[in-house]
């Protein structure tokens, strides 16, 4: 079946990305969220976000207009019921997810493709409430989505080859380079990222160093664009935590157990840059 109308969940920052980078790739984009005001939100950031590229010569005016045209906003899951295939990037929470997709495989036709833009929760399982396990697969974007390239496609225990075929070929065609994954907690980009990051915080709270000197150690030392504090920062240490809290249960060994200063911050509500501090103030 050709893809060609696609139905994203979420009008958050991810859902918005993905439906913008979909829309871009001549899709037409069903953007569903709870809340009409939070769509209509989202779609004004993605009209400023053309705006700007329309500025700078890398899309023309009419372009852009095409992309608004090919979004459609949706409070009804209902909606499903005709689109070619679906990505979840509602909020990071299994009741939320798991009543989303018992409602998406009773309303979407059978052979849709359900996929999930989750950071952290176990595809399988998420598959495991649907009738079509074999059609569930994780499509984990990077933030900020239509800046970076790599997707991680997680195959769930169940996910056939023939489905990740699909959404190798769909991430393609959205501009994107896919990367194949089975589903073990944190996949690859967080369960090596985040141990590390977890690590400069160990070197905080044991002394050996202030956040500053750690940062400038990975970057300058190591080439990488930002320090591992400055990143925790802005992804959010509540995030961090809750990442670092599924290795840690989910492989059962003591060397994902987070870091008390990383419990102590989010627990005093020190969660970087949204809040406006965390290892750096804001
Ligand atoms: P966000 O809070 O910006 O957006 C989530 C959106 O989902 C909100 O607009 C909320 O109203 C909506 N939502 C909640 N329940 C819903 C429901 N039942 N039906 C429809 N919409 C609903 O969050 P985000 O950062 O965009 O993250 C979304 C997903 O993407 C999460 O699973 C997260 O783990 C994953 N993710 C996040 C990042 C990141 O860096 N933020 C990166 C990769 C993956």
């Amino acid at each position: 079946m050709a893809i060609e109308k696609i139905m994203v969940i979420g009008a958050g920052q991810m859902g918005g990305g993905i439906a913008q980078v979909a829309a871009q790739a001549g899709l037409q984009v069903v953007l569903n969220d709870i809340d009409m005001t939070l769509i209509d939100k989202r779609v004004a950031f993605i009209d400023k976000t053309l705006a700007r590229n329309v500025e700078k010569g890398r899309i023309t005016a009419e372009e852009k207009q095409a992309v608004l045209a090919r979004l459609v906003p949706s409070t009804d899951l209902q909606d499903a019921a005709g689109v070619d295939f679906v990505v979840e990037a509602a909020s990071e929470n299994m009741d939320i997810k798991a009543k989303i997709f018992r409602r998406l495989d009773d309303v979407a036709r059978p052979g849709v493709i359900l996929a999930t833009n989750t950071s952290s929760l176990p595809i399988t399982e998420i598959a495991a409430v649907t009738r079509r396990p074999e059609s569930v697969i994780g499509m984990h974007f990077m933030n900020p989505v239509p800046v970076m390239t790599l997707v991680e496609i997680i195959r769930g225990i169940a996910t056939s080859d023939a489905v990740y075929q699909v959404v190798e070929e769909l991430a393609r065609t959205m501009g994107k380079t896919p990367v194949e994954v089975n589903d073990y907690p944190g996949f690859i980009s967080n369960r090596v990222l985040m141990p590390m990051i977890n690590e400069a915080i160990y070197c905080v709270y044991e002394g050996v160093a202030e956040p500053e000197a750690i940062d400038q150690v990975m970057k300058l030392g190591m080439n990488h664009p930002m320090g591992p504090l400055t990143l925790a920062d802005f992804i959010g240490l509540d995030t961090c935590l809750a990442i670092m809290e599924v290795l840690y249960e989910g492989f059962a060994d003591s060397k994902y157990r987070p870091c008390p200063l990383l419990r102590k911050m989010v627990k005093a509500g020190w969660l970087g840059k949204k809040s406006g501090k965390g290892f750096y103030a804001y």
